[in-house]
Order: C-alpha cells, then sequence, then structure tokens
C-alpha cells in the first residue's frame, strides 16, 4: 500500500486520480435499503446485518457495483462503539468492523473498484465539552485504525451536523497518509450546529487537510445543490455531493422535517424515516442531479438514505457510464401497448393503448 494518493496495486488509480480525470460515483443509503428489505431495525439503525447476514451486505454491495458506483463503501456507518453500547452489544464492535471491511474489501477487489472505510457522527459531540470531544476522537481512532489494517484506499468521514466534530475526524485521519473525503449534514436553516455556513464549515475542513469536502445526506436534491454550489465556489478541492432522494423543499430543508399530506396523524407530520416512499425522488429526479452537480464541477457524486440500485444506475447513466445493470435500462420500443416496434400490434397501439 501506498498512503498519500489512494494508489494501491501498481497502476490502479487512487481516489484523486480518478477525481481528476472526471466524476467518481460512491453509492450509500445502505441502512435504508436494508431496513426495506428486513435485515435492519429502523430507529436504532445499527448494522448488525453486517454480522448477522453478511451475504446481504455483500449481495447489496454487489448491486451498487452493477448499477455504475466507483466506490465500495464499507458498511460501518453506525457501526460505531456508541451505536453498539445504546443498543448493549459494545462486544461486537471490534468483529463487525473487522467484518465489514472485509466484505467490502472483497467486493472492491473483484471489480477493481475503490475501497472507503467509513466513519461518522458519534452522537456524543457537544460544543464546549472537551470530554466529548476527547471521546469523540478515541472512537475515530480505534475505527481508523481497523480500516488501515484492511488496505483501504481512502476514508469517508460523513454525516457531520457538527463543523467542529468534522475536524477532529480529519485530524485522527491525516497522520494514516490515506485521503479523506469528508461530507456534512447541513440541518434545517443551513448552518452546523455551532452556526457556521456549509461553505465556511468546508473551507476549515480544506486547512485542516481534507482532500474532498461536501454535503451528504439530511437534504434532497433541490436543498442540497445551492448548498453545494457555495462550497464549489468557496474551496478549491474536489467538492462531494450525496444527497436523500426525497422532495425537500425551502420550507421542509431536510428528510426529518419533511411533512406528508397524504398520510394521517403523527406519520403526516413526520414521515421519516419509514414512511417517506410517497416523498421519494424518481430516478429522472436524480439523474438531473447527478448532471447539475457535475456541470458545477461537484466531482464526487452519490445517493444517501433512501437510494436503491436504480438511483444509482440513472445517476451513472447521467454522468456518461453504461454500468453492467443498464442492459436492462427501459426500452419501451418493445411495450405491449406504447412500443414502436412493427412486431407490436397495430390496435394495440393505435386503440387499445389509449384506454388504459
Ligand atoms: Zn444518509
Amino acid at each position: 500500500m501506498s498512503p498519500g494518493n489512494g494508489n494501491q496495486n501498481g497502476g490502479r488509480k487512487g481516489l484523486l486520480e480518478r477525481l481528476e480525470a472526471g466524476p467518481v460515483i460512491c453509492a450509500e443509503g445502505y441502512l435504508f435499503e436494508l431496513e426495506r428489505r428486513g435485515y435492519l431495525q429502523a430507529g436504532g439503525f445499527v448494522p448488525e446485518v453486517v454480522l448477522e447476514h453478511p451475504d446481504v451486505v455483500r449481495q447489496l454491495h454487489e448491486e451498487f457495483m452493477r448499477a455504475g458506483s466507483d466506490v465500495v463503501e464499507t458498511l460501518t456507518y453506525y457501526g460505531h462503539r456508541e451505536k453498539l453500547k445504546v443498543i448493549g452489544k459494545e462486544d461486537l464492535l471490534e468483529p463487525l468492523n473487522r467484518q465489514a471491511l472485509q466484505l467490502a474489501k472483497e467486493v472492491a477487489q473483484e471489480h477493481d473498484a475503490l475501497f472507503a472505510g467509513d466513519i461518522c457522527n458519534t452522537n456524543i459531540f457537544v460544543d464546549g465539552d472537551a470530554d466529548s470531544a476527547a471521546a469523540a476522537r478515541a472512537m475515530f481512532e480505534e475505527q481508523v485504525a481497523w480500516a488501515v489494517e484492511a488496505g483501504v484506499d481512502f476514508i469517508v468521514a460523513e454525516t457531520y451536523s457538527w463543523g467542529q466534530e468534522a475536524l477532529i475526524a480529519v485530524d485522527v485521519v491525516k497522520p494514516t497518509g490515506l485521503p479523506i473525503v469528508v461530507t456534512l449534514a447541513i440541518p434545517q436553516g443551513e448552518h452546523t450546529f455551532e452556526g457556521w455556513t456549509a461553505a465556511e464549515a468546508c473551507r476549515r475542513l480544506e486547512e485542516a487537510g481534507a482532500d474532498v469536502v461536501g454535503l451528504n445526506c439530511l437534504r434532497g436534491p433541490a436543498t442540497m445543490l445551492p448548498l453545494l454550489r457555495e462550497i464549489r465556489d468557496a474551496v478549491s478541492i474536489h467538492v462531494a455531493g450525496l444527497p436523500v432522494p426525497y422532495r425537500t423543499t425551502d420550507a421542509e430543508q431536510t428528510f426529518f422535517s419533511l411533512t406528508d399530506p397524504q398520510l394521517e396523524g403523527e406519520r403526516a407530520a413526520r414521515p421519516f424515516p419509514d414512511a417517506l416512499d410517497g416523498l421519494a425522488c424518481t430516478r429522472i429526479e436524480i439523474a438531473d442531479f447527478g448532471r447539475e452537480a457535475y456541470d458545477y464541477g461537484i466531482a464526487y457524486i452519490g445517493v444517501c438514505c433512501g437510494a436503491g440500485p436504480h438511483h444509482v444506475r440513472s445517476l451513472a447513466e447521467a454522468l456518461g457510464r453504461e454500468p453492467e445493470a443498464s442492459r436492462y435500462t427501459a426500452d419501451m420500443s418493445k411495450h405491449a401497448y406504447l412500443g414502436t416496434d412493427p412486431l407490436v400490434r397495430r390496435e394495440y397501439k393505435e386503440d387499445y393503448g389509449r384506454r388504459l
């Protein structure tokens, strides 16, 4: 391994080289997708599935690869000490992290993809509390050490709503020599918890040595893109954008704050996290996001909580790729009623189709 540019295995291109050459697609959203499939509980969102059903995790890694992801991101989001403590299973911390890394590594090697370690918001950091900062640092240190041992190409440090906590993550990763992608989750109101704008927070992260900065989670394309543009204008390094695939608005900027008048009672006021289906972005909207973001110079692009392989495939196609799964991208010329193929019976095209 040659840390510094994430370039392993001789000629294989690392993250930063790939970003220089074009977009890098990173599929995320493992927790929501595995929750929908019945292998993970919403609420705690702890990825015990890594130990309980490793084949299911491997399958999802494969599906995201097949859909066009360039990165296999290790499923250690919320596989950290605080979350495992909350569910009373701190003893699973190391086996879960090592297993998640091994699964991601195997799939990345099979596909010559980038292999990313993952650390995230700790849920214990509080502004002005030095003990909480030290505890967060210790959590990052143990997870980063396992990731380095597994030979990751780079580290993703994600979903920080505290800019200061993200800075601690950079501080922990820098000495490893690995590239670090840091993404913030900006709450309703467009500031980090300590009151920094997204652009200001990213500027500080750039100064601290982050290799890629940007945003992930919480916001859908509509409320993330304007902030991504501000970040792009404010920093000189590569920018990352990984929205949730939900139709957030100026009034309801995050998927926590979204409401759905089609639902009833409490769920109408807060469909998060498991009744958001009616507010989901189509794959077309995700493709549009990818195109707009890349045109503005955002090169590290993906989709976060709520994403399925169909979103990733559309994103990849919008960025000029033809992943394996594109073999099954819609071809309506063969449709029974809407088709144009000469073998589609005329009466169906011209008459019956209009009655459906
Ligand atoms: Zn997310």
